[in-house]
């Protein structure tokens, strides 16, 4: 490692999920609707209106909990599968009951971990590593205050139709160690919560959201009075928010740690350490590149967490687990594995297809079964597949060349570089196959024998060329290749050289 100290890294992640309504009530759960407008007595926190549970919210956190590998509801003490709510108290005018329901002590889910990759060069290894989940829970969402931005001191405005819908809280180990692992692991939440049709994960619409606990760890060397650890100081912790992008969530980390490093050379008393400061929370500020510190953190006990009178617990049954688990599909971990093993592509390769999401998996599939050959598929995917569809910006789903003809044009196709551009370029903007294609191109099949009849009389005329070759002149074949692409012109290149190379090592 580069720097004198190690990063130590917990993110807490925040998901929307994709419900049709909200947790406790009836109201929709969506984006983009008129403010206030999806809002009824229950998520307004009018007095003698009570929550009734949304199951469908229960069953997609259930369905994340397990692609997680969380532990469901083992708490001891409790019979298994048995999980409560509890309210969070706290004023804000965005929440309008003046309370959260959330889970405290006993969460629906805990002790879980998701693999990442953390190799420096992934295009040529894979690293795993195991960050572990210390928790996944249910709340619901708050409601949005909407500040005049433009500086002239207009009203703050609150829109309450995210007031009571359903969240997810994913909170991490401080496992990971660098802003590049804090990346790896929120891109894979979001690829696998996606995959499983949990969420949509929208960082610019807030679906997901997601905050760093940051500190370092600087080794002791040399020193009698190192104290709390005998080989390293701890940093106090540092809590950031406002993170718009997992970019930010890079550069926020890169930029904590530094300071902390600075601001601990600087300490001479001691005093920023772990322990003996209470936890920071700072925003950042993306434009100036910069960390803010917003306050000094509250303890839990400050929101007086009480259990949820007006909601009964829940016990998770192992019918409903096996549910959960059934709807869950093929991870991307486990799809890696299995793309890898099938069809022998690279993990890089693996990688690459599985974070394009499950349709284009199908579509390679079929492409390399057809084929016989995963890799030339995936190779040829990223040649003409990828581009193709960035340049559309179309999904793989209504893509208009199907695996069998795009298959079949791999194997059949013109062997000459130009045309076999026109004819892809006619079966994308037409929709037509390969034979189609060629016709429309005016492309005849190639007539192997007549090119072949062609290599041989080259060869009878140039015997020289071929004395020289077969005496281990390898250059000397171009003589030979140049004068059969001088007698056919529009040959393609690469099979005639392919056909000089037969008849010339025949013996
Ligand atoms: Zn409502």
């Amino acid at each position: 490692m580069a720097e004198p100290y190690k990063i130590v890294i917990g993110l807490e992640v925040h998901v929307q999920l994709l419900t049709k309504t909200k947790l406790f009530c009836g109201c929709k759960n969506q984006f983009g609707l008129p403010p206030n407008s999806a809002t009824c007595p229950v998520c307004l926190g009018l007095p003698g209106s009570l929550p009734v549970m949304n199951q469908q919210a229960f069953e997609l956190a259930l369905r994340a909990a397990l692609a997680l590998n969380c532990q469901i509801a083992t708490h001891p003490g409790y019979p298994p599968g048995f999980t409560k709510w509890d309210r969070k108290n706290y004023y804000y005018p965005d929440l309008p009951k003046n309370y959260q329901i959330s889970q405290y002590d006993l969460p629906f889910s805990h002790n879980g971990w998701l693999e990442i990759n953390v190799a420096k060069d992934p295009k040529k290894e894979y690293v795993p590593k195991k960050i572990g989940i210390i928790r996944a829970h249910l709340e619901e969402d708050a409601g949005k205050n909407l500040h005049d931005e433009s500086g002239r001191g207009g009203d703050t405005l609150v829109d309450l139709n995210r007031a009571g819908t359903p969240l997810l809280e994913i909170v991490s180990a401080p496992d990971m160690n660098s802003p590049e692992e804090a990346i790896a692991y929120l891109e894979e939440i979001r690829l696998m919560l996606r995959e499983i049709g949990v969420s949509d994960c929208e960082m610019q619409e807030g679906s997901l959201r997601c905050d760093a606990n940051v500190n370092i760890h600087v080794p002791v060397i040399g020193t009698q009075h190192a104290t709390e650890h005998s080989d390293f100081h701890a940093t106090p912790l540092v809590e950031i928010k406002n993170l718009n992008s997992f970019r930010a969530v890079g550069r926020a980390i890169a930029y904590e740690a530094k300071r902390h490093y600075e601001q601990y050379l600087q300490d001479r008393a001691g005093r920023f350490r772990f322990g003996k400061m209470l936890k920071t929370t700072a925003g950042w500020d993306d434009a100036r590149g910069i960390t803010v510190v917003q306050r000094h953190k509250e303890e839990a006990a400050d929101y007086r967490y009480f259990p949820e009178p007006d909601l009964v617990p829940v016990v998770v049954t192992a019918e409903q687990i096996a549910a959960a688990r059934a709807a869950m599909g093929e991870l991307p971990q486990a799809q890696r594995q299995r793309l890898m093993a099938q069809y022998g592509l690279s993990a890089y390769d693996a990688q690459v297809l599985v974070a394009k999401g499950r349709a284009t998996v199908a579509y390679f599939e079929a492409v390399a079964q057809a084929l016989g050959d995963g890799k030339t598929a995936a190779n040829r995917m990223s040649d003409l597949i990828y581009p193709a569809l960035a340049e559309r910006k179309e999904a793989i789903t209504t893509f208009p060349i199907s695996p069998a003809t795009f298959a079949d044009f791999i194997k059949n196709g013109p062997a000459n570089s130009q045309d076999r551009r026109d004819v892809f370029q006619l079966m994308l903007t037409q929709g037509l196959d390969l034979a189609a294609a060629k016709a429309q191109a005016g492309i005849k099949d190639l007539d192997e024998t007549a090119l072949r009849a062609a290599v041989l009389a080259a060869i009878a005329a140039n015997p020289k060329a071929v004395a020289d070759f077969r005496s281990g002149k390898e250059a000397a074949k171009m003589a030979i290749v140049g004068a059969v692409m001088k007698a056919n012109k529009g040959a393609p290149n690469e099979v005639v050289r392919r056909l000089v190379d037969e008849e010339l090592t025949k013996g």
